[in-house]
């Protein structure tokens, strides 16, 4: 897909103020500093609309991007940062939980992963989450360009298993320094617009 126009619409804490339209909706999901805001940048050809991960302590958002006027990405806070306190967590659950159970247009959650490492205790709490919702899920493994080629295949499987992948998730490889896996990236969300 080529993306010619690509804005921040609104940050969103509550239902009311998520963009009143019908168009399909992608969220993005991932453990802090797993290169979230990277993978945004590089499908939407822009150097730094999203933003690296947001401190702890500050108000959490869901941020809506309105892409071509065709389909909203939402960027949901990372997870997994050791200093969050038990208050923080519990506000970050019930927001998302809130905004999975109600968005109707939310075609799928793009779970974003460490390629090179088996996918943290939180990665799999977060998948559990999103197939106990029956969301569909698109793992996006990034930070490929990190380990050699002939690597890719190994720990895609073991990524896999970690998560006890449904075979009926996809899985696609990334890198937000070359651009591996955008197209596929691009071609699966197209397909799933259409469902
Ligand atoms: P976020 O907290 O999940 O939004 O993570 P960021 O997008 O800010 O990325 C965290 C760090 O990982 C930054 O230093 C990025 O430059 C780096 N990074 C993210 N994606 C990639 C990638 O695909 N390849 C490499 N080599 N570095 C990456």
């Amino acid at each position: 897909m080529k993306v010619t126009k690509a804005e921040i619409v609104i940050s969103a804490v509550r239902p009311s103020q998520y963009p009143e339209t019908a168009l399909p909706e992608f969220a993005l999901a991932g453990r802090s500093n797993v290169g979230k805001s990277s993978f945004i940048n590089k499908m939407l050809n822009r150097k730094s609309l999203a933003r690296t991960s947001s401190k702890p302590g500050k108000t959490q958002t869901l941020n809506f991007y309105l892409i071509n006027e065709d389909l909203h990405f939402v960027d949901v806070p990372g997870y997994g940062y050791a200093k969050v306190s038990k208050k923080e967590r519990e506000a970050w659950g019930k927001m998302i939980e809130t905004y999975i159970t109600s968005r109707e247009q939310l075609k799928a959650v793009l779970l974003i992963v460490d390629l090179r490492h088996p996918p943290s205790a939180d990665d799999v709490m977060m998948y559990n989450f999103l197939k106990h919702f029956d969301i569909p899920v698109i793992i996006i493994a990034t930070k490929a360009d990190k380990i050699s080629k002939s690597k890719w295949q190994k720990h895609l499987k073991v990524t896999k298993e970690t998560l006890e992948l449904d075979p009926e998730d996809t899985i696609i490889l990334f890198s937000s320094e070359t651009g591996e896996g955008k197209d596929k990236a691009w071609s699966v969300l197209q397909s799933y617009m259409k469902k």
